[in-house]
């Protein structure tokens, strides 16, 4: 038997950015723009008072002096985001951060090699943590078939992890690598900054919700599992060391036109051979999560994050359709997907 090709082109793309019209929740106008496009440009006016600014982030470094060896922990993925965000709380603010990386048994060697190369030409220490505790409730996903979104449990995980760290070793602030079209609420943060509340996730949160609430609460395995989002920030506000988690990519001037270059040169990073979405750096089960997102909503989270950028004219249109495009043969997904003792027809 031939190897099939998966191949996602979303046609019936909003004019303007990159979601599909997906009833009731994202809907178009009749020159086929969608509400969360002509939202974006009723609230611009606020969005552009709201901008934050270089020197917010230096009264935040300055607010949250640590008590212990490092300033900051910085959550490395090893993408181009957080990469510069580990490299401009060492070079630019003149911190001692701790890189900070979790491996949930399906990062990519180039993912891990570029945080060990940064780490080592920063002369930063560096933490590696990897554990197989998520591996029964990603497989569950798949055998269940449920809509529940991979990455949204692995969020609510790696960010309690972070806390837990933070706690630990007494250190104030969690940097992250978000980028600016990723939100910038404190209450409702992931790895990928979605915002669970906004209507482009609402089926997406409630599958995860529904999923956690069937098969994870009641598994003693995960009796401390974290709900949502809202739980772990509660847990996290009653630990000793009150730690706040922000990106320097929401305070810079610049973007990755400017840092991607930089950490080229500086630091040797290097773009992975294989992601999803192009140009980017995530784990390789998000290629399940992916394609299981496609199958079940017709879009994904990195639509909805790119959208928000392309409006706010951080990338364009094009770029993003480019990107975006998902393409992986049967027998590279149920490679993954075997891991998880499942594979797809
Ligand atoms: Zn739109």
């Amino acid at each position: 038997m031939g190897d099939t090709d998966i191949k996602f082109s979303p046609e019936n793309l909003c004019k303007r950015c990159v979601l599909p019209e997906v009833k009731p929740m994202i809907f178009f106008d009749s020159h086929g723009v969608c509400n969360l496009c002509h939202e974006h440009d009723q609230n611009r006016e606020l969005e552009e008072e709201a901008k934050l600014l270089e020197s917010d982030l230096l009264k935040i470094l300055k607010k949250h002096k640590a008590k212990g060896k490092y300033d900051v922990l910085a959550m490395c993925s090893g993408g181009k985001d957080s990469t510069s965000a580990l490299y401009y709380m060492k070079t630019r603010y003149k911190l001692n951060p701790l890189a900070f990386m979790f491996d949930n048994g399906f990062e990519s060697e180039d993912a891990i090699r570029n945080v060990e190369r940064a780490a080592e030409k920063l002369g930063v220490d560096f933490m590696f943590f990897k554990s197989s505790y998520m591996k029964d409730m990603y497989g569950k996903i798949l055998e269940t078939k449920s809509k529940a979104v991979i990455c949204h449990p692995c969020s609510l995980w790696y960010m309690d992890l972070a806390y837990e760290i933070a706690d630990r070793h007494e250190i104030p602030l969690i940097i992250a690598g978000w980028t600016k079209g990723q939100s910038t609420n404190q209450k409702i943060m992931s790895k990928c900054g979605c915002n669970a509340a906004s209507p482009e996730f609402k089926d997406m949160s409630e599958a995860t919700r529904s999923f956690l609430d069937t098969y994870v609460r009641n598994d003693p395995r995960y009796k401390d599992f974290p709900a949502s989002m809202e739980e772990v920030m509660k847990k996290a506000a009653e630990r000793k060391t009150k730690a706040l988690v922000i990106s320097p990519h929401w305070f810079l001037p610049f973007g990755a036109e400017v840092y991607v270059p930089t950490i080229q040169k500086e630091l040797g990073w290097e773009y992975p051979q294989l992601s999803y979405p192009g140009r980017s750096t995530n784990c390789m089960l998000n290629f399940i999560s992916v394609y299981n997102s496609m199958k079940n909503y017709g879009y994904t989270h990195y639509h909805v994050e790119m959208s928000k950028l392309i409006r706010q004219n951080v990338i364009s249109r094009e770029d993003a359709i480019r990107d975006l495009e998902f393409q992986i043969s049967k027998s590279q997904l149920n490679a993954i997907a075997k891991k998880l003792n499942y594979q797809y027809e």
